[in-house]
């Protein structure tokens, strides 16, 4: 279900925002939502929230609002939130090991399998439960666990040559963390993440 409902980016961008503020609302003991809630989680007015999610389908009623248990739950299938997701980490440095210790990933299903280095000292250790395995066993893992995710977290100059490992060993998405354009086959996707390119457009 995840990904068979075509949206703009910026709504798909907004639609996790939306889903937070849904938990939240749950968690409180909310049982309808307004959509000036949920478009001041995302930074949007009411109009662009009930037009994002109309891009979903008959959602909310006017002048009452969403009922929040319905709208997380289709949320959750429209963003794949229901499936539970295998990754593996490269990188076990500061970025790294942040990563692979925070306990919010699970809420979304993201469960990271195994880390790999090749510091020699890391190599051996566990992150809480996710073990650091050398890099050489990386292919044979990814393999023989059907793994389709990785996330990135080396540093710049060996992001490339990694990249190219994970492709031809069936990774199939790439969640980069490191500042470097990667070149990818045909049937790769690659998400990057720079929080000092956000900071530079905050800043401007
Ligand atoms: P770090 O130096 O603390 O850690 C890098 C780790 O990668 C080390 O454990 C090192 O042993 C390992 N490593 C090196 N070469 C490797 C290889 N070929 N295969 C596997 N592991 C290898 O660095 P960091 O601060 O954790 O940053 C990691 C990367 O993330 C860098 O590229 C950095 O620029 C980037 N970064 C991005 C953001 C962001 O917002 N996107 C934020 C912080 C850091």
């Amino acid at each position: 279900m995840a990904g068979s409902v075509l949206l703009p980016k910026p709504c798909l961008m907004r639609l996790p925002h939306y889903y937070r503020r849904l938990m939240k609302a749950i968690h409180e003991g909310q049982s309808i939502i307004s959509s000036e809630e949920l478009g001041e989680e995302a930074g949007v007015p009411a109009a662009q929230a009930r037009k994002d999610l109309s891009y979903l389908g008959e959602f909310g009623r006017p002048g009452v609002g969403y009922d929040v248990y319905e709208l997380a739950a289709h949320l959750e299938k429209v963003l794949g939130l229901n499936e539970p997701k295998k990754a593996i980490l490269i990188g076990v440095g500061n970025l790294g090991r942040a990563l692979a210790s925070y306990p919010g990933f699970a809420r979304y299903r993201l469960q990271i399998t195994a880390a790999f280095d090749v510091d020699p000292s890391k190599i051996g250790q566990r992150i809480g439960s996710i073990p650091v395995l050398p890099l050489e066993e990386l292919e044979t893992f990814v393999r023989q666990r059907a793994v389709r995710m990785a996330i990135l977290a080396v540093p710049a100059p060996q992001a490339q040559s990694i990249a190219d490992r994970l492709s031809a060993a069936g990774i199939r998405l790439i969640w980069n963390f490191a500042p470097v354009s990667l070149r990818v086959p045909e049937g790769v996707k690659v998400f990057n993440e720079d929080l000092a390119a956000r900071l530079a457009t905050l800043s401007f």
